[in-house]
């Protein structure tokens, strides 16, 4: 790929604010002033913000009919022309060689242009994104084999989507690729009911398919110099929890297992990184009891506590098969579950379960936000950083 042709915005934005106030909570608890003249040079935290390729690099393809044209939608019945159960897919690139030997604790894939025809979530699913890989946009593509799946972009509805992107964008960057391609698709190709269901990314007409569409914001890892670590161990904070696998349980048992589990909070501690927060993770199986599980089975959630040794001096996240539907319940102040099956990303469900053991309330502010019911946002805003770091500094 020829690089020069991509248009690129680099965003170097310099965000003191994070660890400013990690060190504002450690100077309360030690009293040591000296800890915040130190920051004063720390503050190095970065975000790059990459736009989209827009152009050559893009477009949308219909299964039924060879064609492709410019325009980034997904969806059935685009045009009176359009086959039957038929649907369209759209594609967009990035080119992430500016992230090459950075290290960064998130990418985060965003649209804030985001438009909607007919019903496309309720007929066809959710929108979700895999990997794929090609050299030029074409009708081909379609049945481009996936490379992976990536995430789901959105579940109703919405004028804006965020998801996590981190894992496939470390993943291109260790294979030396300098491209990320995704595919856009509804899980459904199209349903018969003669509606046109769309979902549509574009700012000034919808057969433009332009840079800056999607942007991918990417939150770079505090570089640490000499002296400085010290420093930061001091403001980190640590929460300890027992994971629960429930196993061997009937009904109530979770399919995931512990390796799984420990990846995806893997996941979860990097959305925490913001608050310097570590989750101190133990995980155990745990069988129910009969009682246990039809308490379980009925949302009498609150009957875990009484299960024997229960440990108040840590938190407990409980995986279980499912929770009616949700993606996860907290029962403060000690108990989180997560169902099997999410409609968001599941490391998402449980570090947004731990905000709310943390203190913390919803919010309706954006999507973007951890705290936003029943999406895919990861962000902790200042105040929730402040707060449950005094939450967890008070030893609730
Ligand atoms: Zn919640």
């Amino acid at each position: 790929m020829v690089k020069q042709f991509f248009l690129i915005s680099v965003l170097l934005l310099s965000a003191g604010i994070l660890l400013a106030l990690s060190d504002a909570a450690s100077s309360i608890m030690t009293g040591d002033s000296s800890t915040v003249e130190q920051t004063e040079q720390e503050n190095q935290i970065k975000n790059i913000t990459l736009i989209n390729h827009g152009g050559s690099l893009e477009g949308h393809t219909p299964r039924g009919f060879a064609g492709s044209g410019t325009g980034l939608f997904v969806g059935d019945n685009l045009n009176a022309n359009f086959p039957e159960g038929d649907g369209v897919q759209a594609f967009i690139t990035f080119d992430i060689s500016p992230l090459e030997g950075t290290s960064f604790e998130s990418v985060v894939l965003t649209s804030d242009n985001v438009h909607t025809r007919g019903t496309p979530f309720q007929d066809l699913g959710n929108l979700i994104v895999e990997s794929v890989a090609y050299d030029r946009f074409s009708p081909r593509l379609w049945d481009q084999e996936t490379t992976g799946f990536v995430c789901t972009l959105a579940t109703e509805a919405t004028s804006s989507v965020v998801c996590d992107v981190t894992a496939t964008v470390s993943s291109l960057l260790e294979k030396g690729e300098s491209l990320l391609q995704l595919r856009l698709r509804l899980e459904q190709a199209g349903d018969s009911d003669g509606q046109s269901d769309m979902v549509l990314f574009y700012k000034r007409g919808s057969n433009i398919n332009e840079p800056g569409i999607f942007t991918l914001d990417t939150r770079l890892t505090q570089q640490n110099t000499e002296g400085q670590k010290q420093d930061q161990a001091n403001t980190a904070l640590t929460v300890p929890i027992v994971v629960h696998l429930v196993k061997d349980s009937a009904e109530a048992s979770t399919l995931r297992t512990q390796e799984e589990v420990g990846e995806l909070l893997k996941e979860s501690q990097k959305i925490w990184n913001q608050a310097g927060i570590t989750l101190e993770i133990e995980i155990d199986n745990q069988v129910l009891s009969e009682d246990l599980i039809n308490a379980t089975a009925t949302g009498d959630f609150r009957q875990l506590y009484t299960l024997p040794r229960f440990d108040t001096s840590r938190l407990h996240v409980f995986y279980v098969s499912d929770l009616f539907g949700s993606n996860g319940v907290a029962v403060p102040p000690h108990i989180a579950l997560i169902a099997d099956k999410t409609s968001v990303d599941d490391f998402r469900a449980t570090a947004h379960e731990i905000g709310h053991l943390l203190g913390l309330e919803h919010t309706t502010e954006s999507r973007e936000r951890l705290m936003f019911s029943g999406a895919n946002g990861r962000v902790l805003s200042d105040a929730e950083i402040t707060f449950t770091r005094e939450f967890v500094q008070m030893g609730n």
